[in-house]
């Protein structure tokens, strides 16, 4: 048996100081007060919060993004995770055009099976709709997916709005939930050409092809498609703009229901002074080219409040990591390329908790820290009460944060297989000190141990 001492638990009733015991994978036993016998391991938690292990509703990992391979594999992903806090992921399975969806499962699983330091689950990507879609879906529902995805854009990805409205009733016929990618990808195309044709070609053009108008359409138009499907549930992934934040607020005012919202660290922490950022001979701004894009201070603002307000649920981190050099370099300017040639997305998979505790040091509590980051995850995603608590019974995915310690985020440091983080420089304020995976100890104060007992999610 595991015994962690003396911690402040974050119990789903709140606060409480005591002991905590995790044996056979569970949570055995939780009390003020658990002797050890002989043999047990003891662990000190003074001056630590001992909580349910963060899950991160939204990676892609070791995964063709039309554009590169990502830089992280499953196994330096989720080893990445772990060591930053974070239990479990649920990583988007993209069934390609010509790829059944029971094929996508199957290979993802290939992928990721024995390789994992967290625990995974499976989003399902679907970039076409027809014949035969609904048996695949009954398919891979019984291999353990619960939770889908469209988009709206990414030409070799999206659906139309027919597709769109027939998958949100399949997912709510089945008790699952839609992510979607809210940009409209129409305007994208030809955004991305009137700024070229302006003579922008460098990673400053990334955000004007994609203005906030883009998502708040895109997102007002699936809230309107949940609605005709009888308000299917539908989760909008990476929220970055108040306009989309105001189109959310609009459908709930008209009583629509079953509207999950998430955000990434990203969103919340920088903004779109990044793309000008000088270094790498100009070039440093890719470092920040991820659809959606960086916003406004504005839109930061809004999306905080947002945050603190209980609006948006989930903080995921939209985890899709290319190197600077060697991939995202393919749309330098001087190479031929444009900024539509640098590979979407960034590395934060391993940050999130620590850039979520930090920034919002004296706005969040522990016990905010566990509803935004580990028990609303678990429960949009199917995995409550199993996961995203601390309870007998439940699964020994347990993170020993230590709210004192001090250290700062680098490429130099990180467990990130990619050549820079968004966050480089930062203070952090807090960290995982113990993380527990299924009763195991995968990581310590930023150090992985070694093991790898991620098991695959069943939802
Ligand atoms: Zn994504």
């Amino acid at each position: 048996m595991i015994i962690i001492r003396n911690g402040t638990l974050v119990l789903p009733e709140g606060l409480v100081r005591g002991d905590i015991a995790l044996e056979g994978g569970h949570i055995a036993r939780i009390a003020s007060c658990i002797a050890p016998a002989e043999g047990d391991e003891v662990h000190d938690a003074a001056g630590c919060w001992v909580m349910p292990g963060f899950i991160d509703g939204h990676t892609h990992l070791q995964c063709w993004t039309g554009m590169d391979w990502t830089a992280d594999s499953f196994e330096t992903g989720t080893r990445a995770a772990a060591c930053g806090g974070t239990t479990t992921i649920v990583d988007y399975a993209t069934a390609d055009r010509g790829v059944t969806m029971p094929d996508a499962l199957a290979e993802w699983h290939r992928r990721a099976d024995g390789t994992c330091t967290a625990n995974y689950a499976f989003h399902m990507a679907i970039s076409e709709w027809g014949e035969g879609s609904l048996e695949q879906m009954d398919e891979v529902c019984s291999g353990g997916v619960r939770s889908f995805k469209t988009y709206l854009a990414y030409d070799h990805l999206r659906l139309d709005d027919a597709q769109t409205l027939e998958v949100l009733e399949a997912v709510r016929d089945r008790g699952g939930v839609l992510c979607v990618h809210c940009e409209n990808g129409t305007l994208v195309n030809e955004l991305q050409r009137r700024v070229i044709s302006q003579g922008i070609v460098g990673p400053e053009g990334h955000p004007l092809s994609r203005p906030a108008a883009v998502e708040a359409e895109a997102i007002s138009r699936l809230l309107y498609l949940a609605h005709l499907a009888g308000d299917a549930p539908v989760n909008v992934v990476h929220l970055s703009t108040e306009l989309g934040l105001r189109a959310i607020r609009e459908a709930k005012a008209r009583g629509r229901q079953n509207i999950h919202v998430e955000t990434c660290p990203q969103y919340l922490v920088l903004d779109d002074e990044r793309y000008l950022e000088e270094g790498d001979d100009g070039f440093a701004g890719a470092k920040y080219v991820m659809s959606p894009p960086l916003r406004k201070p504005s839109d930061r603002r809004a999306l905080r409040q947002a945050v603190l307000a209980g609006e948006i649920e989930t903080i995921a981190t939209d985890h899709c990591s290319f190197n600077l050099h060697g991939q995202k370099d393919r749309g330098r300017p001087e190479a031929g390329g444009d900024f539509t040639k640098i590979p979407n997305g960034g590395p934060g998979i391993e940050h999130r908790p620590a850039v979520i505790a930090t920034t919002f040091e004296g706005e969040l509590g522990p016990c905010d820290l566990v509803r935004l980051m580990s028990e609303n995850p678990a429960r949009v995603f199917s995995m409550w009460p199993r996961k995203g608590r601390l309870a007998e019974g439940a699964d020994a995915d347990v993170v020993v944060w230590d709210p004192a310690a001090r250290w700062t985020i680098s490429a130099a440091t990180q467990q990130q297989a990619v050549d820079y983080t968004p966050y480089e420089g930062f203070e952090a304020h807090g960290r995982a000190h113990l993380v527990f995976v299924n009763g195991r100890l995968v990581a310590r104060d930023g150090e992985p141990t070694g093991e790898r007992p991620g098991a695959y999610v069943a939802r």
